[in-house]
Order: structure tokens, then C-alpha cells, then sequence
């Protein structure tokens, strides 16, 4: 509770920085991490720059290499159960490729992640309030793509993907018609399902962590609850969203195919950058009709809603550029 008493205090929008181990081959190389983490605080870094100057960026916490999935969801989960609350919550992780992203929303096996924490936190926490509340539990998958929006949740995922739209629906909140909702009433079903979602992603791609890399991965939870004294029930929605990679394009990959992807991952994440930095000022306009992206989550996504932004970094100097590239970008949400 305390934790949510102090977001209403800061404004609605949190951003969170996580950094990468240096993995295998960054080691090997012999390369030393470029970020520096102030042990007193949990709330600044510092990026030794290729000169040996440094630049500093402020977040509302960091995740260096030490900490764990444990550390990241005790962090997020205040969040994430305000959507138990009747709040609508989007959960971004944004980055370039290969820093953490899938890592920190869908997690492996034995580091599970934000995803599936978060469905485990819901239903311990619904049958705590049994007595007072009756929640019941949907999940949606979906993936935007070059601006086009697929269901990844569909029964035989072999099929053409199934093509979905957004609709404006009943008092200015949007709807995707013919979106698969699985109830859910376990957490034993929900990690089986998290992976069908992700398999059914990389379907008809040649190498599926590429196409990952170019697509928005989304994962919709809807909650209705049902309080058992006075009859009110509400609906809110909580998003968690696995970012396209920031990264920009390379010089010998801009023509054709690459170049139209490129320039769809741009357009829908600067709108998204639009839209946080717009909620976060007092800007009566917020641009949400500039991407699929941000159509998508408008309803999600707003003053009365709660937004927390991981930004993914890596710790390699080879990165240096892409990591200060997405710090900035953070800096301006924030
Ligand atoms: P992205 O989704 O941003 O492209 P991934 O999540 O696929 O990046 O991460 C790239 C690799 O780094 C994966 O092998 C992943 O397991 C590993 N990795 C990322 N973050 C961490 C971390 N905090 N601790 C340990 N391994 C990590
Ligand atoms: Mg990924």
C-alpha cells in the first residue's frame, strides 16, 4: 500500500533501468563494463564514455548485473497488482536487441520473469481477498508487426495469421475484436500458455529470434472483479509489453525489407516516447493515433492509469553508442 501512496505521489509513470551481466563473449573478449553503479543509491549510473568522460542518468530505480528476477519483481509488483485494484497498467521493456528484454518479461525456464510473476502475484493475491472479492483472470498474446496486429493465441498456429484490428468501442475505450481470451485458473496452465504464445511468434520466420527482434510482443492480462459486498464489479486491463529493438539500423541494411521494418519500429516507438512524455507533462493533446502500438494500449495507457518503462542496457563498450542512445530516450519519458 505504501508503495502505491508514494506513485500517486511521483505522477503515474516510473521508469526503471536494468543492465546486463557482460555475457560469455564480451568476457572473453577482454572488454570491462562502460556502467558504473553508485552503491549508496539505487537511483543513478554513470557511462564512462569512450574519452573517459562520464554521463549520468537518474531512474526511478536501477538493476545492475547482480540482481535477479526476485530483486526486478519485488520492485514490480506494486505495479502490477494495482491492476487489482481496478487501475489499467502497461509494463514496457524497451532496449536494444540483446540486452534483456525477453529475458526480463518472459524470463527462461529457471529465471522465470515479470510475465509469469505476475500471474503467480494475481492469484495469490485473489484468494487472499476471497472473502471480500471474486476475480477472474483472462490472457491475450499478441504480436504488432510492420504496423499489422496478429493473434498469438489462436488454436493451430500453422494457420495464415489471423489479422486484427483496433475498434473504438463503448465510452472511449478501445477493443480488438476477435482477440483470443483465455481464462486462466491456475499458475500451472499459465506458463504452458505464455509458451504457446511465444512459439506461435516466430511461426513462418527464418530465424525467430530475428523476427522477435522486429516485432512488439504483447501480453494482455484482463481482470474482473466482483466485490461480494456492495455488488461492484470492474475490468481493467494490464499490459505487458516485450518492445521491438531499438537499435538503428546498420549501413548495409538499408534497402528493402529491413528499411520498411526499420521505419515501422521507429514510427512506433518514438510514438510511444510521444505519448509517455506527453502523460508525464501537462499537454492536454496525447498522440495515441500515430501507431497500432499506441491505439492499441490508449485505454491502457493514460493519467489514470500506471506505466512503468524498463529501459534495457548493456554493460559492453562495443554498445556504448545504442545504451546512451536509450538512456536519453528514457530520460525523456521520465
Ligand atoms: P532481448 O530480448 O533484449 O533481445 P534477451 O532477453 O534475449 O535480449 O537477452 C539476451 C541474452 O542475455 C539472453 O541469453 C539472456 O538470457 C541473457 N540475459 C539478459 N539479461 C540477463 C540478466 N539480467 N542476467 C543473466 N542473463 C541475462
Ligand atoms: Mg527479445
Amino acid at each position: 500500500r505504501l508503495y502505491n501512496e508514494v506513485i500517486e505521489l511521483k505522477g503515474n509513470i516510473r521508469v526503471f533501468c536494468r543492465c546486463r551481466p557482460l555475457n560469455q563473449d564480451e568476457i572473453a573478449s577482454g572488454s570491462s563494463s562502460v556502467v558504473e553503479f553508485d552503491p549508496s543509491q539505487e537511483t543513478e549510473l554513470q557511462i564512462i564514455c569512450s574519452d573517459s568522460s562520464r554521463k549520468q542518468f537518474k531512474f526511478d530505480h536501477i538493476f545492475g548485473p547482480k540482481d535477479n528476477q526476485e530483486a526486478v519483481f519485488a520492485q514490480t509488483s506494486p505495479v502490477v497488482t494495482s491492476v487489482l485494484d481496478g487501475y489499467n497498467v502497461c509494463i514496457f521493456a524497451y532496449g536494444q536487441t540483446g540486452t534483456g528484454k525477453t529475458f526480463t518479461m518472459e524470463g527462461t525456464p529457471e529465471n522465470r520473469g515479470v510475465n509469469y510473476r505476475t500471474l503467480e502475484e494475481l492469484f495469490r493475491i485473489s484468494k487472499e481477498r476471497c472473502s471480500t472479492m471474486k476475480y477472474e483472470l483472462f490472457v491475450s498474446m499478441l504480436e504488432v508487426y510492420n504496423e499489422k496486429i496478429r493473434d498469438l493465441l489462436v488454436e493451430n498456429p500453422n494457420q495464415p495469421p489471423k489479422k486484427l484490428e483496433v475498434k473504438q468501442a463503448a465510452e472511449g475505450t478501445q477493443e480488438v475484436p476477435g482477440l483470443v481470451e483465455a481464462r486462466v485458473y491456475s499458475t500451472d496452465e499459465v506458463w504452458e500458455l505464455l509458451k504457446t504464445g511465444s512459439c506461435a511468434r516466430s511461426v513462418g520466420s527464418t530465424n525467430a529470434n530475428e523476427l522477435s527482434s522486429r516485432s512488439h510482443c504483447l501480453l494482455r492480462i484482463t481482470v474482473k472483479g466482483e466485490n461480494l459486498i456492495n455488488g461492484q464489479r470492474t475490468r481493467s486491463h494490464l499490459w505487458l509489453v516485450d518492445l521491438a529493438g531499438s537499435e538503428r539500423l546498420g549501413r548495409i541494411e538499408v534497402e528493402g525489407e529491413r528499411l520498411k521494418e526499420s521505419q515501422f519500429i521507429n514510427k512506433s516507438l518514438s510514438a510511444l516516447g510521444d505519448v509517455i512524455s506527453a502523460l508525464a507533462s501537462k499537454t492536454a493533446h496525447i498522440p495515441y493515433r500515430n501507431s497500432k502500438l499506441t491505439h492499441l494500449l490508449q485505454s491502457s495507457l493514460g493519467r489514470d492509469c500506471k506505466t512503468l518503462m524498463f529501459v534495457q542496457i548493456s554493460p559492453s563498450a562495443a554498445d556504448l553508442g545504442e545504451t546512451i542512445c536509450s538512456l536519453n530516450f528514457a530520460s525523456r519519458v521520465r
